[in-house]
């Protein structure tokens, strides 16, 4: 049995730990509590035990899981964490009320177009992909200053900071380090980066955000097909 109000006050705690070791106050830290795979019921646990920040990598499957949750927490925050095409758009913005993966110029436009459809401006990361893996997403190291200036002075996003989720089988100190000096040289506040694995070195690198599933959750379930 997964002891999920214990385990959110462990990684709560221990996020807490790295914060003050690096000489920041604990509550500069946001636990984005990711949910993917686990089923509505599970998320349940979590809301009671307090938890309101949760992120999710794919939109049809929010689209189900969160509706309902949000009519008993109406302040719950649900984070897009995953990559995201153009057609899910605008499902992504009616579900979602950050979105952590802005990768490319016809994405950001495209969401950019859904938010002022539906009036709903929401804040957005853009992702960079420090590892440079040609399969994952996130802009390349080298276009990510362009973008996030598409984003935040041509279209006007509230462009909050970056994202990365370095290679696997990396050092992933190297990525987030990489990733808070391109924040700093932006100017941009936040820096999502850090997963159940490294959450406390990417807090004292800096991370603003921490994406945390199986350290709270366990392991991810089998996908329904
Ligand atoms: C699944 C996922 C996480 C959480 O990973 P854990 O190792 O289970 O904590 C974080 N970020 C992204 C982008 C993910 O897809």
């Amino acid at each position: 049995m997964t002891d999920i109000p214990a385990n959110l006050a462990a990684v709560r705690e221990k996020i807490a730990q790295a914060a003050r070791d690096a000489g920041r106050e604990p509550d500069s830290v946001t636990l984005v509590a990711v949910g993917k795979t686990h089923p509505a019921e599970t998320m349940r646990l979590a809301l009671s035990a307090g938890q309101r920040v949760f992120g999710e990598n794919r939109v049809q499957e929010a689209a189900e899981k969160w509706p309902g949750l949000r009519a008993d927490y109406p302040d719950l925050r649900l984070h897009m964490i995953g990559h995201l095409q153009s057609n899910k758009a605008a499902e992504a913005v009616e579900t979602f009320d950050v979105i952590e993966t802005v990768d490319r110029p016809k994405i950001a436009r495209a969401l950019k177009k859904e938010m002022d459809a539906q009036g709903r401006p929401l804040p957005i990361f853009v992702q960079v992909n420090t590892g440079e893996e040609p399969q994952k997403g996130g802009a390349a190291p080298a276009d990510a200053p362009a973008l996030a200036a598409l984003c935040r002075d041509e279209l006007g996003l509230d462009v909050l900071g970056l994202m990365c989720i370095p290679p696997l089988d990396e050092e992933p100190a190297p990525h987030f380090a990489l990733l808070a000096k391109m924040a700093a040289d932006m100017k941009l506040k936040c820096l999502s980066m850090g997963m159940s694995g490294d959450y406390e070195t990417a807090i004292r690198l800096g991370a603003t955000h921490v994406r945390v599933g199986t350290s709270i959750f366990g392991e991810r379930l089998p996908r329904n097909p």
